[in-house]
Formats: structure tokens, sequence, C-alpha cells
């Protein structure tokens, strides 16, 4: 997979440089580039925003920069087509399921917004090149996408086929069939007077996987019922449990 970040502040990509991408660049899964946006601007003070038309608070990115870093970028006919990504708090949720899309591109491109955001011409240009995906990392406003770019990248990187020593420890996790993780323990089995669950002593591993299932159910119902019909699914073991 190949992943370019078009930022203002490439600074801020720098864990990318760390362990997780880079075990992934060293095992041949991931070519990462992150590119400074003011590279294709013209002007002295390296302007990449104005003014808003209409009127209003704050500045808006201006289109140029993105379409001559897009035209530098993208231009190779025959590579693959690119899927866009514009980090956006009005995007649609960035989920596992979404991680999991992403991860099957050949090549992402993250475009990081500042200020009140990117002139929305830029996103129609972009669909016209690639496909545009608009994607929010939660509801609540950063002060850029590079946070939610570094976040979206370290998901789908650790998705990448081959970059999991022990792939099972990926269908095991929080997400990945609708429910929160089960609580995990290790050495010592007692520690500061709290135990680990006996069961998971036992050896029985059918009984393991009926406890870690019923406390995956019901972590999910108590924090998340609207992740799945868990609380159905809590009731239904309950009954379970009572027989
Ligand atoms: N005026 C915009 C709005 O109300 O939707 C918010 C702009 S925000 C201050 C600046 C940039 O931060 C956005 O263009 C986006 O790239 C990024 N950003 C902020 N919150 C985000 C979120 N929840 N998810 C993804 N990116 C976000």
């Amino acid at each position: 997979m190949r992943i370019d970040v078009l930022t203002i502040f490439p600074d801020y990509l720098a864990p990318l440089e760390l362990s997780l991408p880079g075990k992934a660049r060293a095992k041949g899964l991931l070519d990462l580039r992150v590119h400074d946006l003011r590279q294709w601007t013209h002007d002295r003070h390296r302007t990449v925003d104005d003014t808003p038309y209409g009127g209003g608070a704050g500045m808006v990115m201006r289109p140029e920069p993105w379409g001559a870093a897009f035209d530098a970028l993208l231009e190779a006919p025959e590579g693959a087509r690119p899927t866009i990504v514009f980090t956006t708090p009005s995007g649609a949720p960035f989920t596992q399921e979404v991680a999991r899309e992403l991860a099957g591109r050949e090549r992402l491109v993250f475009a990081c917004g500042r200020y009140e955001g990117i002139d929305q011409r830029v996103l129609d240009h972009a669909a016209s090149v690639g496909e545009v995906r608009e994607i929010s990392l939660g509801d609540y406003v950063l002060n850029g996408g590079e946070v939610a770019a570094l976040a979206i990248t370290e998901a789908v990187v650790r998705l990448l086929p081959g970059f999991m020593g022990n792939p099972e420890s990926l269908a095991e996790e929080s997400h990945e069939d609708g429910l929160l993780e089960y609580p995990v323990y290790t050495k010592p089995a007692a520690w500061r007077g709290h135990e680990v669950p006996p069961v998971l002593l036992s050896g029985d591993h059918a009984s393991i996987a009926a406890w870690r299932r019923e406390q995956a159910v019901r972590r999910t119902a108590e924090r998340r019922p609207d992740l799945v019909h868990a609380s159905v699914l809590l009731d239904d073991l309950e009954v379970r449990l009572v027989q």
C-alpha cells in the first residue's frame, strides 16, 4: 500500500516514522510519504488560506495548492486509482469496518484540513481523479486533520495482510464481531488483592470461551448498547445462565 499525507504541518506526522508504520515499511507492506502542502504555493508567504466567500469567521484553504499537489502526486495514469481521504468532522464516522475497507485499497491520500476547512471545489475536483472519502474521527472538532490521519493510518496499517505476527489477535479484538473485547489478564494470578477470574486458570477451553463471550456481551450492553443488539444478547445469556 502507498499512503501520501498532505498537510501544512508535516512534523505532526512524525509518529508515523515510529514503530507501527516503521515495521510495515520494513516488511515492504507500506510506502508512506508526507508532503508539505506549502511546496505547491508560489507567493512569498506561501499562502494556503483566504477569507470565506459570503463572509463569516475564520479562513478557508484555497484550492490551488491542493490542485497542484494532486497533479504532482496522482498524475501517473498507470497507477492505482487513489482513495483520497478528507478528514472532516462532517464526514462519515471512522469505524473498524471503514478501516477494513481502506486496508483493501492500494493507494490512500490523506488531505488534512486546517482553519475552517478546504474549499469545496477541491473535493469536487478530487472526485474526478480518485475515490473521495470524507471521514470523521468523532463528534468533536479538532484543530486540524493530522491527528485523524494518524489515527486512521494506524488502524488501517495494522490490518494489512502480513502485518500482524498472529492474525488471530485481530479477529478477537473489539469491534471485529460487533462486540467490545472481554477483559484480559496476565501474570501474576493475584495482585494487590485482585484475583484473576478462576475460570481463566481452569484450562477448560469451552468454559473460558463462554466466559469471554458473556463478558464481551455484558460490557457491550453496558457501555455501547448502540453497537449491536447487545441488550437482547444479554437477556439471552442471562436466561441461559439461570437455566
Ligand atoms: N469549520 C469546520 C466544521 O465546523 O466542520 C471545522 C474545521 S476544523 C477547525 C479544521 C480541520 O480539522 C478540518 O478541516 C478537518 O480536517 C480537521 N478536523 C476537525 N475535527 C475533525 C474530526 N472530528 N475528524 C476529522 N477531522 C477533523
